[in-house]
């Protein structure tokens, strides 16, 4: 691996970086003063003007790959930069919760549906919300989502309340991508579906913008939506029935990288303003920088925002190399250790500050709100690291069953239709040469963990048959099957 910025992602850096340097930080003061002026819903002055220059100069939609020719590596650098200043992500039209639901269109949405929404939120002049969280129940389970989603006729009728859907109270939100359940009675991850609800649709109210902390993120907010009978055509589902579970998994692994890196050149300036406040500062007769505990915490800081860089850098890299599904372990990783080490950089460049570091003078109050936030946005920290101890506890089962690994892999999956199925058979972590004959065997030991090929092919009598689907030669499958 190698973690060298490219050629073409140095280049973008720097014209980042100094766009950053000419539009963006000597604006810091003016966007709070202009939040604070009018109508802290409407849209800024400021940023329409600065996401106009960005454009003109051609950095706009750089987190979509298919756009930006980008890979996830090549990205994470310049989230990085534009992380260090907290809306500065939208001028580059680059900003949470547009990015997840711009990918979800790209990846999902049909012709219409891109025209509809895709295109104007790719020219920024639109923007959206993700409503899956709510108010009445624990939802980083997200299966216990009550939201209903039921049909009718040409349409479905949705009911539910959600909150914390970050976006919804901006006057330019026009979309809201919404999670409910289709089916009760299918299987555990294929009850939900995910449709397209544009905000002004009869029975859609946001009742109130919540506090973070004390602080409103306006004018994005995050609201509390309530959704009572609103009607919207069937053509506005996502993918298909059932198919909800499948699109979250598609939709957060690159957001991660992004929060992550974003909250990585948080950190990386909180070092910088606790080092300037350091040496400017004089305290009992001797530069603040020169307490042996100051030192030890800038030494401490610089330590664990490099780790932290190398842990996204890796984690993106295995998403271009092996594809997100192979990299979920360590996708899981950086959501759990990023926002935890920032915090602490952040708190102790608070503390180098003294009374300066709490109020509004300095970047640093909101940035720790920002890092605390996403100890919980997007999965709490516990659940993630419940993901990565599950993974290393199954790849050192004693005894563990390959076939069964696989089974586990693919059984909560829907069958695909139009896919041809392969047929194979496990006895005892032996995999049979049918399905070792499939063209992405080599990623299939990569996708099942660590573990070489089984030494033996002979073919004793199967103990277990599973079937999973072949994805057109194309590796992971996409689809998973039966076993009997
Ligand atoms: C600023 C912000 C922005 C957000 N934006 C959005 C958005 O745009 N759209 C959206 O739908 N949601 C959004 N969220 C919601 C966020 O994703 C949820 O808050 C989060 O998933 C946790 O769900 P919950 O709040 O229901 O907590 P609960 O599910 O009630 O969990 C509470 C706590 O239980 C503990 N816990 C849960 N599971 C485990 C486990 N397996 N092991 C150990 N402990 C566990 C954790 O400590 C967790 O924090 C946002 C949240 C914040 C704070």
């Amino acid at each position: 691996m190698n973690f060298e910025y490219s050629e073409k992602a140095g280049e973008i850096r720097a014209r980042l970086t100094a766009f950053m340097d000419e539009h963006v930080y000597p604006n810091e003061r003016r966007y709070d003063q202009e939040i604070n002026a009018g109508d802290r819903w409407q849209p800024l002055g400021l940023i329409e003007d600065l996401k106009s220059k960005a454009k003109a100069a051609g950095l706009w939609n750089l987190f979509l790959p298919d756009v930006s020719g980008l890979s996830n590596l090549e990205y994470a650098p310049l989230a990085e930069v534009i992380g260090r200043v907290t809306w500065a992500s939208e001028v580059f039209n680059c900003s949470a919760p547009d990015t997840g639901n711009m990918e979800v269109l790209h990846l999902y949405g049909t012709d219409e549906q891109k025209k509809q929404w895709l295109e104007p939120l790719m020219a920024g002049e639109i923007r959206s919300c993700f409503a899956m969280t709510e108010p009445d129940v624990a939802s980083s389970d997200a299966t216990n989502i009550q939201a209903s989603i039921r049909p009718d006729g040409d349409h479905y009728i949705l009911n539910g309340r959600k909150w914390w859907s970050t976006g919804a109270g901006d006057a330019r939100c026009k979309l809201a991508i919404f999670m409910g359940k289709t089916d009760e009675s299918a299987p555990k991850h294929l009850q939900q579906s995910m449709i397209l609800v544009p905000m002004d649709t009869e029975g859609v109210k946001v009742k109130r913008n919540l506090l973070v902390f004390g602080y409103d993120d306006a004018p994005n907010g995050h609201s509390e939506v309530t959704f009572e009978d609103v009607r919207v055509p069937k053509t506005n589902l996502l993918l298909g029935e059932g198919r909800g579970f499948e699109i979250a998994q598609g939709r957060l692994g690159p957001g991660r990288v992004h929060h992550c890196m974003r909250l990585i050149g948080v950190a990386e300036r909180s070092l910088e303003l606790m080092c300037e406040r350091a040496n400017s500062r004089v305290a009992f007769g001797k530069p603040i920088a020169e307490q042996g505990v100051v030192r030890q915490w800038i030494a401490e800081a610089r330590l664990a925002i490099d780790q932290a860089r190398l842990l996204v850098l890796n984690a993106a890299w295995k998403m271009d190399t092996v594809g997100n599904k192979a990299a979920r372990k360590e996708i899981a990783m950086i959501k759990a250790a990023v926002p935890q080490m920032a915090l602490k950089v952040v708190d102790r460049a608070i503390q180098v500050h003294g009374g300066g570091g709490v109020c509004e003078d300095f970047p640093l109050a909101s940035f720790w709100m920002y890092a605390r936030t996403l100890r919980l946005a997007d999965g709490p920290d516990e659940v993630h690291l419940e993901s990565i101890a599950k993974m290393e506890l199954k790849k050192n089962k004693r005894g563990g069953c390959l076939g069964e690994k696989m089974m586990g892999e693919k059984f909560s999956f829907p069958f695909p239709e139009g896919r041809l199925p392969l047929i194979g058979a496990c006895w005892r972590c032996r995999i049979s040469p049918l399905a070792l004959e499939f063209r992405g065997a080599t990623e299939l030991w990569a996708l099942l963990g660590d573990q070489p090929p089984p030494p033996a092919l002979t073919f004793p009598p199967p103990k277990k048959f599973f079937l999973f689907g072949g994805g057109g030669g194309k590796f992971p499958p996409r689809g998973g099957g039966v076993g009997f």
